[in-house]
């Protein structure tokens, strides 16, 4: 078990934009689990916008981040994995 990941207090999740990879760090705690929205890249010669997903897995707890350049089908949104124990995120509860 490896238990230094997360010694600087709350987890920040980083979001990398799937356009320029630009990685935007920052907490998002206002940014809600389970939602899918949009937001705009940081970098100004970017600046796109993109899609993005936070899921947090019921096996491990982790939370996983995803960004697509236009926002996915529930196919794409119901075959993602868990990016830290790889376990399955269908567990659709979406609510739209
Ligand atoms: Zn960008
Ligand atoms: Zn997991």
């Amino acid at each position: 078990m490896v238990s230094l990941r997360y010694d600087r207090g709350p987890s920040v999740l980083t979001l990398i934009c799937p356009y320029c990879s630009t990685q935007l760090a920052d907490d998002f705690e206002c940014l809600a689990p389970n939602h899918l929205d949009t937001l705009g890249c940081e970098n100004t010669r970017c600046a796109q916008r993109f899609a993005y997903l936070i899921r947090e897995c019921l096996k491990c707890g982790e939370e996983s981040v995803f960004s697509w350049k236009v926002m996915p089908k529930p196919p794409e949104m119901s075959g993602l994995a868990c990016q830290h124990c790889g376990a399955a995120l269908n567990e659709a509860d979406q609510e739209t």
